[in-house]
């Protein structure tokens, strides 16, 4: 793709969003690595190195949670699994969470999806953001579904109990074979409803729920916005897509939406 292609793409897709009523932007490990996080999945990544979490980890935590516990705060435990998340925690918002963050102050993003784990979101400053698959520096109740803050408890005695319902709490991270949260699903499927163009962002959206969120839209007459280095299977789908890194076209996107 040539310089002029990608002005011309940036030019068209702020277009497209200046028209739009309801932007969404549905976000995937593409921006997390940009931040220098390793993946899990593919080269280099956690899950190729120490091998696939237990597809059944949820039931794994229901039987024993103090034992799940004892385990997640013992860094000795999988020294793997602690450099990975010494790696997330040096890990800082880059350009394109900015953006994101910056375009939802302007009141052109209405709701941001995401599929990373990371909390850079947060930290960049986005608000009206829907964790899809949680939020690693949260605990949730598995029972009344509130969260907190990791830092608001103390694990001496094991597992940690909901001040609201006395439920058990977990890490907010959704587990294999644990149902995403009944509210995070509604709110997704809600702002898919109400999206009429969706901009895709470092994600091949191939994994649901995740994937239905682009097919909720166009099935509703909305567009798909992609920004990905690599084509997608939903690049065909997608009325224009920005080939390149995030962190790099975001910041275009908004200059020219600003105006
Ligand atoms: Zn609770």
């Amino acid at each position: 793709m040539t310089l002029q292609d990608t002005e011309a793409a940036i030019r068209l897709a702020s277009d497209l969003i200046a028209e739009s009523d309801h932007l969404v932007a549905l976000v995937g490990a593409g921006l997390s690595a940009e931040s220098g996080i390793p993946t899990f999945r593919g080269a280099g990544g956690l899950w190729s190195k120490v091998g696939e979490p237990s597809m059944n980890g949820y039931e794994q935590f229901l039987a024993d949670p103090a034992g799940w516990w004892e385990n997640q705060l013992d860094p000795a435990a999988d020294p793997a699994r602690t450099e990975f998340r010494e790696a997330i925690d040096s890990a800082e918002p880059n350009p394109a969470h900015h953006a994101l963050a910056e375009l939802e102050r302007m009141g052109v993003l209405k709701a941001t999806i995401t599929q990373n784990v990371d909390d850079l979101h947060n930290r960049a400053g986005s608000k009206r953001l829907i964790e899809i698959h949680g939020n690693r520096t949260k605990v949730r109740c598995i029972g009344c579904e509130g969260r907190w803050s990791r830092d608001e408890f103390s694990y001496d005695a094991l597992p940690p109990i909901c001040p609201k319902c006395g439920e058990l709490l977990k890490g907010d991270t959704v587990m294999f074979g644990e149902p995403i949260p009944p509210s995070v699903i509604d709110a997704c499927y809600r702002e898919a409803t109400l999206c009429d163009c969706i901009m895709v962002c470092g994600t091949s959206a191939t994994v649901y729920p995740a994937a239905g969120f682009p097919q909720i839209v166009t099935s509703g007459g909305g567009i798909v916005i992609e920004v990905n280095p690599n084509p997608t299977p939903l690049s065909r789908i997608a009325v224009v897509t920005l080939r390149g890194a995030a962190g790099a076209l975001l910041p275009k996107l908004v200059e020219r939406l600003r105006g």
